[in-house]
């Protein structure tokens, strides 16, 4: 067997992911449970072909249209209005937030996080040769503003994502809070000699509202701070990207379509690192027609808001232990041997997730059957109570 020169960080790394398995209840990588109805289908599927047509030429680089539609659907989705330049997409917002550590990032950088959070920010760094660090959440997985901002003074990253709601523990951040750090994060960057006479910059701090559309009434989204601007008409919060996705809510995950709201500056300089033509004609044909039909896709999320509601309260009341959650998923628990309950789950066909802290265990919101089968398998599961 031959030797590959493998980058000696990545010995003994296995690829991400969850285990793909097919079993009749998915309530593990907190899709949307309801598929494309026969009409949009029919669209998506027309719009492709009529990109099929054109696929001797490379793609459109700069894909104004579909920025342009994604900030119609975020004026729509939140009362936010943004220009298309302040709008970025890639594919999945995984990819959107590599490229902020691509920019912003890199080797002698620090990208910043508060655990427990989702399992994907430190590949980017380790993509991007940046220096991951992490702080604690609070015990109820809140973000405690004074230990960030202190963090930040400390390590001077250069980028600091927060997921909000967060994954796998459902928390939403007040916006005060990403006020406050948004405030504790200016001059803290990482110097650099080009940014002036100190060598201040500003710390970029990314809100990852890949789940925004679950949050709660009531709860708002970061979007809103976009529209801030300084007396001079300047946006105030220039260091602000707010990562969104068309895979949860929007039950497009086999898109693989996310995207990023921002100042122009900051979105211009994620154009410098992205590969050309990233976003193939297919999945901008496919995009564009999926966000026509934006309100019908997007007609389940009530009905899955309650649905969460409703298994939260039923946690409960089975004596279990579960976080009140804005997203699409609820973590509960605490069980001694957690991987014996997802294997017993899954022996009745019902496949969740692994993760988060020490004896919990993530279940993302079904159809209400498949909610049925969750509780039936649950209650077996677990005969012998919390
Ligand atoms: N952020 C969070 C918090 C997530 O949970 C996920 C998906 N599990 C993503 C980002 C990435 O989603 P996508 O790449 O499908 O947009």
């Amino acid at each position: 067997m031959t030797v590959l020169p493998l980058r000696p960080d990545l010995h003994g790394c296995e690829p991400y992911g969850a285990p793909e398995l097919d079993v009749p209840v998915r309530l593990n990588v907190n899709e949307n449970p309801y598929a494309p109805s026969p009409a949009v289908v029919a669209d998506i599927a027309a719009a492709a072909g009529r990109a099929a047509a054109g696929l001797n030429r490379y793609p459109d680089r700069d894909f104004p249209d579909l920025r342009a539609a994604l900030a119609d659907y975020l004026a729509a989705e939140s009362g936010v209005r943004l220009d298309w330049q302040q709008i970025w997409a890639a594919n999945g917002s995984n990819e959107v937030m590599t490229h902020v550590l691509q920019a912003f990032g890199g080797p002698g950088r620090t990208c910043l996080s508060f655990t427990p959070t989702y399992s994907m920010y430190p590949e980017y760094a380790r993509d991007t040769f940046t220096r991951y660090v992490t702080g604690p959440r609070r015990e109820d997985f809140t973000v405690d503003v004074d230990a960030v901002a202190a963090a930040i003074a400390r390590e001077h990253p250069a980028v600091v994502i927060l997921a909000s709601p967060n994954n796998p523990t459902g928390t939403a951040l007040p916006l005060d809070d990403v006020v406050a750090i948004l405030e504790a994060a200016r001059g803290q960057g990482p110097v650099d000699a080009a940014a002036g006479d100190d060598g201040a910059t500003d710390c970029v701090v990314v809100i990852d509202e890949a789940y925004a559309e679950f949050r709660r009434p009531g709860v708002p989204s970061a979007l809103e701070l976009l529209e801030r601007t300084d007396g001079d008409g300047a946006p105030r919060y220039p260091h602000l990207a707010v990562t969104r996705t068309m895979s949860k809510a929007f039950g497009m995950a086999g898109l693989r379509l996310g995207y990023l709201a921002a100042c122009q500056q900051l979105v211009d300089a994620l154009r410098i690192v992205r590969l050309p033509y990233h976003l193939s004609a297919l999945t901008q044909a496919a995009a564009l027609a999926a966000l026509d039909h934006r309100d019908e896709l997007m007609s389940q999320v009530a009905s899955l808001r309650d649905e969460r509601d409703r298994l939260v309260s039923w946690l409960r009341a089975q004596g279990w232990t579960a976080y009140d959650s804005d997203s699409n998923f609820v973590l509960f628990g605490p069980f001694t041997d957690r991987r014996a309950v997802w294997q017993g789950l899954l022996d009745r066909g019902v496949l969740i997730r692994v993760v988060g802290p020490e004896g919990y265990l993530r279940v993302c919101v079904g159809t209400p059957a498949e909610m049925a089968d969750f509780r039936t398998a649950l209650t077996a599961v677990t005969s012998d109570g919390p």
